[in-house]
């Protein structure tokens, strides 16, 4: 978008970003407008969620990552005009936008499966190319999936922090027989959507485990049936209801991935049982599947490393959101303490999802 001056003349539009202007170095500045090319989208950013991978693209090696890159990957607006070639979208259309971008020729994209593409491993909005912490962000038409009246601020989450444990959940659903025990290990951003995701979806017993106490409530309002907070008697306190080894829990799903919770998560599986790694902790997981005492993991046990989902499912997502059967716990900020919303992101002192609203 140009705007004219006063003297005949047009100057670049700007607009407010938070960007990466450097590794490790987030900051608000003014960046142009950017306008949409053949097949993409100008959206009029409302609402952005605010994820632990941006803290892993914050404290990423220099060359990483691109800078300076608008950082935002959970995003959710409002259509403000669209490029050439561009069909059923028009302006004022209100979208999630779905940020993984794949090659779309490789095996997996073709599939449908573009979180599995096997050229551009991290391709997506604010994870490649400029993301939505600003007033305006430009997309492929392809990404976006109508909302309907669904809230702006309900829909950014949904985009990642919904789409990534619905994804884990349709990986592990043979595994969620009813009866049966899930646990759900760090009740943030993404467990407390999956939280919701398994009792809304399924009909297994839900365990979730956090250090908060003030998680674990949450935890409890949107349907886990038993809460145990994270310490040193955690795994006892998990076993007493799951029963003892071999038997165990069918499905945990971690969403945080450091050392503890991992020990944690494949102390409790049961024998035959399924691990998804969600969270990016950085932890390690030992596999020593031989008749040890006690084994690293039991027998029959997969592991499985969920990264984000697709498209399809995101129209799922969204349709559970429509339904009032998944909603964000949020906190929003403006554009300008996105920052701040970091910093408290990185001291876990975030409940539910920190939404940034531009
Ligand atoms: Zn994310
Ligand atoms: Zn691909």
């Amino acid at each position: 978008m140009r705007a004219a001056t006063g003297v005949g003349d047009e100057v670049e539009a700007t607009m407010r970003a938070v960007r990466l202007t450097a590794p490790g170095v987030l900051e608000q500045v003014a960046a142009p407008t950017p306008t949409a090319g053949p097949g993409q989208v100008l959206l009029a950013v409302a609402a952005v969620g605010a994820c632990h991978s941006d803290l892993h693209i914050l404290d990423a090696p220099p060359g990483l990552f691109p800078t300076p890159m608008t950082l935002g990957h959970e995003i959710a607006g409002t259509v403000e005009t669209v490029g050439a070639g561009v069909t059923g979208w028009s302006p004022g259309d209100r979208a999630a936008v779905y940020g993984i971008i794949g090659c779309g020729t490789c095996r997996a994209c073709l599939r449908g499966r573009e979180n599995q593409c096997r050229r551009v491993p991290v391709g997506g909005i604010g994870l490649s190319r400029d993301g939505g912490l600003a007033d305006y962000v430009v997309v492929p038409a392809s990404r976006l999936l109508p909302i309907g009246e669904l809230d702006l601020i309900q829909a950014a989450p949904l985009t990642d922090a919904g789409l990534t444990p619905y994804h884990a959940v349709e990986l592990a659903r043979p595994a969620l027989r009813p009866g049966t025990y899930c646990v759900v290990i760090g009740i943030g951003g993404l467990g407390h959507m999956a939280v919701q995701i398994l009792a809304a979806t399924t009909a297994v017993r839900i365990i979730a485990v956090d250090t908060s106490m003030a998680a674990l409530d949450l935890a409890t309002r949107m349907g886990a049936h038993h809460v145990v907070q994270a310490g040193p008697e955690a795994i006892e306190t998990i076993r007493a209801i799951v029963g003892p080894a071999p038997d165990g829990a069918d499905v945990v799903i971690d969403c945080v991935g450091v050392d503890a919770t991992l020990t944690t998560a494949r102390t409790v599986v049961s024998t035959g049982g399924r691990l998804l790694l969600v969270g990016l902790g950085g932890g390690t997981l030992p596999v020593r599947p031989v008749a040890d005492e006690p084994p690293t993991l039991p027998l029959e046990t997969s592991v499985e490393v969920p990264f984000w989902g697709t498209r399809a499912e995101l129209q799922e997502v969204i349709a559970m959101g429509q339904l009032g059967l998944l909603t964000a716990d949020v906190q929003t900020f403006p554009l300008e303490r996105a920052p701040e919303a970091y910093d408290l992101l990185r001291r876990g002192e975030i409940h539910g999802r920190a939404v940034i609203v531009p």
